[in-house]
């Protein structure tokens, strides 16, 4: 039985004759939020898409020893034709669970998420943005999952919704003890949540830096955050990465 955790040791990935990904190594253990963040470009995708074995690498080896996991992305993908209590439900199903049951579970995490038992009955066209995203967020959890793999999860919401999401996630995470691994633009959004942060260099996207966060997520205020942020942009390896180096930034 493999222990629960995501290993990843000397992964390197190619799309046709492009090196993406290069010597990528990383680990994430229960209860650990670990941040990809990088560039555009720089592969970040590429590696969440391979740690959640949609893709193939190339080479290297990813050990994914969680029973579930769960991918959330940045936009929240919901099947339209489906309530949003079915939505978050929908995974249940696949697993066999009846239908008084699958509704139980999808009510009880609809409420944790901040959904209305009236939003329940909607259809994903009828609920704004950020519903959608804590459906997407509620059907992510339905499944159980030790890992959570988000890609950009909160970036098309606006500051105050995303700050409430971010909340959200991190009792989540307290709760249940959750493996992260976040890929964000965000630098900011990287400090608020992760206990570490990998920074990617692109061509081929690789590792240069990593930033460790050990203050506790309570105390992380916008004072703290905006330091952090500033620190890590002072840092030549990390300003480098990001092409901001000799800049005013
Ligand atoms: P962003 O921050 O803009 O989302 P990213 O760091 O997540 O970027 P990826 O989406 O992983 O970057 O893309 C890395 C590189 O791989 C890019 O040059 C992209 O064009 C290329 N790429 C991604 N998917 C494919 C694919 N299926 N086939 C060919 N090239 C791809």
């Amino acid at each position: 039985m493999p222990s629960e955790t995501l290993l990843i040791e000397g992964l390197s990935h190619r799309f046709g004759i492009t090196d993406i990904l290069d010597d990528v190594s990383l680990r994430i253990s229960p209860g650990e939020v670990v941040a990809l963040v990088g560039p555009s470009g720089c592969g970040k995708t590429t590696l969440l898409h391979l740690a959640a074995g949609l893709l193939d690498a190339v080479d290297g080896r990813i050990d994914n020893g969680f029973a579930s996991h769960a991918v959330m992305f940045q936009e929240p993908r919901l099947l339209p034709w489906f309530s949003a209590r079915d939505n978050i439900a929908w995974g249940l199903k696949a697993r066999g669970l009846p239908r008084e049951r699958r509704n139980e579970r999808a009510d009880e995490l609809a409420r944790e998420v901040g959904l209305s038992g009236e939003d329940l009955d909607k259809y994903p066209h009828e609920l704004s943005g950020g519903m959608r995203q804590r459906v997407s967020l509620a059907r992510s959890l339905a499944v159980k999952p030790g890992l959570l793999l988000l890609d950009e999860p909160f970036s098309a919401l606006d500051i105050g919704l995303r700050r409430e999401l971010q909340d959200l996630l991190v009792r989540e995470i307290r709760e249940r003890n959750l493996a992260v691994l976040l890929v964000t633009h965000d630098l900011a959004e990287a400090v608020r949540l992760s206990h570490r942060i990998q920074v990617l260099a692109p061509e081929p996207g690789r590792i240069v830096h990593e930033e460790i966060i050990d203050t506790d997520w309570s105390a992380r205020s916008r004072q703290f955050l905006f330091g952090r942020v500033s620190a890590m942009l002072d840092n030549p390896t990390v300003a480098d990465a990001f092409g901001t180096e000799g800049t005013a930034w």
